[in-house]
């Protein structure tokens, strides 16, 4: 999947998950981290290539890319498997707790949890795609979903682009319009 409908899937699973386990009280800043870790989560398997969104805008990030990618095993192996999300999950525990003494009205558990959806966002999202996903490493095995892999979309090809994410957005559109009054009762709530 392309890394645009990577953020919108990503997005879109904070947001059902949001809704269905609404936070009591929400910090402004909490939730603002929480976007950003969501977002990072969501492409952070692709570290895994060096034309991956965060290699493309770094300098030299081609060459440091290709070199990473090389250390998890190359395009989805590691990363994209449920050991990847073990590790970058403790990884991004531990840098949390890091930095919580920095930003201590922050609640980094559900920041945390938003960084985690993301990525099992991303994990599910290149599913659908023919390359599948190796879930169980080390078993070598790449699972997609439907198990046919001729069902499956081709990455950036019209199937993706045209129809998946646009149903997406529209699926967001229809969340946010639905649960108008979850949503905005939430964001009322929000402490400073
Ligand atoms: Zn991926």
């Amino acid at each position: 999947m392309t890394a645009r409908t990577h953020d919108v899937a990503a997005a879109t699973a904070l947001a059902v998950l949001v809704l269905a386990y609404t936070p009591e009280s929400l910090r402004l800043s909490t939730l603002l981290l929480a976007l950003l870790a969501n977002q990072l989560g969501g492409i952070a398997p692709d570290i895994d290539q060096p034309t991956a969104p965060l290699w493309r805008n770094l300098p030299e990030g081609h060459f440091v890319g290709k070199a990473f990618g090389k250390l998890l095993g190359g395009h989805r192996f590691i990363s994209h498997s449920l050991l990847g999300l073990a590790l970058f999950g403790w990884l991004s525990n531990v840098l949390l707790h890091f930095l919580h003494p920095i930003m201590p009205h922050v609640d980094v558990q559900l920041v945390w949890y938003a960084f985690l959806i993301g990525y099992v966002s991303h994990l599910f999202m290149d599913s659908l795609t023919k390359e599948g996903v190796p879930w169980l490493l080390p078993i070598p095995f790449k699972f997609g979903l439907p198990p046919v892999r001729k069902l499956r979309i081709t990455t950036g090809k019209a199937m993706e682009t045209l129809v998946l994410l646009p149903l997406l957005v529209v699926f967001d559109i229809w969340l946010c319009a639905s649960h108008y009054d979850q949503f905005t009762t939430m964001l009322r709530h929000i402490v400073r």
